[in-house]
């Protein structure tokens, strides 16, 4: 099986079995995002503890890149803190817009972002990058969104 084969088995595995779908009861932020051009809507909902994100919501609906890329997100996000998910998406964006591939940092050999590079693909059609980004940028949206931790007086 070709790399390209086995990417595209992971984007129809996330699109067909989509994971972390379930509404949270209480959540402690969340964001809608839209892609006009495709028509994807993305749904995240975020749940805190002690900054780390213990529980996510992504649904919605629209193209297999959208939908695909909402599902691994959630899956990758989940009991990461804030700051290592800003990490993976500075990762993610990073590698959406690189020329050659993803971009691996020689220092930290383990550092991939796994099966997020299937997403990789997709840069050779720039109408879709949108699609892949859509989760993502809802994502920094419901970041955004969080309750921020109370200052001491
Ligand atoms: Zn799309």
């Amino acid at each position: 099986m070709s790399l390209e084969d086995l990417y595209r088995e992971v984007i129809l595995d996330h699109y067909r079995n989509p994971r972390n779908r379930t509404p949270l009861d209480h959540p402690d932020s969340s964001a809608e995002g839209v892609n006009p051009l495709c028509g994807d809507e993305v749904t995240v909902e975020l749940s805190f503890d002690d900054g780390t994100v213990r529980a996510v919501s992504v649904r919605g609906q629209g193209c297999s890149i959208s939908q695909s890329s909402a599902s691994m997100m959630g899956h990758a996000i989940k009991g990461k803190t804030t700051a290592e998910i800003e990490e993976l998406v500075e990762r993610f964006k990073t590698m959406m817009l690189s020329e050659n591939g993803v971009v691996l940092d020689p220092d930290h050999p383990g550092a991939t972002i796994g099966e997020l590079e299937a997403l990789a693909g997709v840069r050779k059609y720039p109408v879709r990058i949108k699609c892949a980004n859509l989760p993502w940028t809802t994502l920094e949206e419901a970041l955004a969104n969080r309750p921020k931790p109370e200052i001491a007086r």
